[in-house]
């Protein structure tokens, strides 16, 4: 591990890789960790050269980052593992008591697609 990466737990770095593994390229896993494309880049670069070892499975309750859609269907990333999974849109778009937040927040707590 080189000196810069050092201000991220290893779960965060192994987190990251197990997206780059999973298949998303650095700019998608940079918007959903929300960790610079340069330390990303540096990770997998790492990774590549035997530096960091292949993520193993992170303990986590999975937290979903679902993008507001009025899709009836939508698809959820896990931004600790980038497992991916479905869920129905169900929010009521007409409900004028609820932001925008707490409209996405209900999707993920509450549609999962069995
Ligand atoms: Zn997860």
């Amino acid at each position: 591990m080189n000196t810069r990466s050092r201000s991220y737990d290893t779960d965060t770095i192994d987190s990251v890789l197990l997206g780059y593994i999973a298949g998303y390229s650095q700019r998608n896993i940079s918007t959903i960790t929300k960790i610079p494309r340069t330390t990303i880049r540096e990770w997998i670069y790492d990774l590549k050269k035997g530096r960091i070892a292949t993520p193993g499975s992170i303990e986590h309750a999975h937290y979903w980052v679902i993008e507001y859609s009025t899709e009836e269907v939508v698809e959820g990333i896990c931004k600790i593992c980038f497992q991916t999974r479905k869920f129905l849109n169900r929010i009521e778009d007409n409900n004028p008591w609820m932001t925008r937040e707490e409209k996405e927040e209900g999707l993920w707590k509450n549609t999962l697609v069995k």
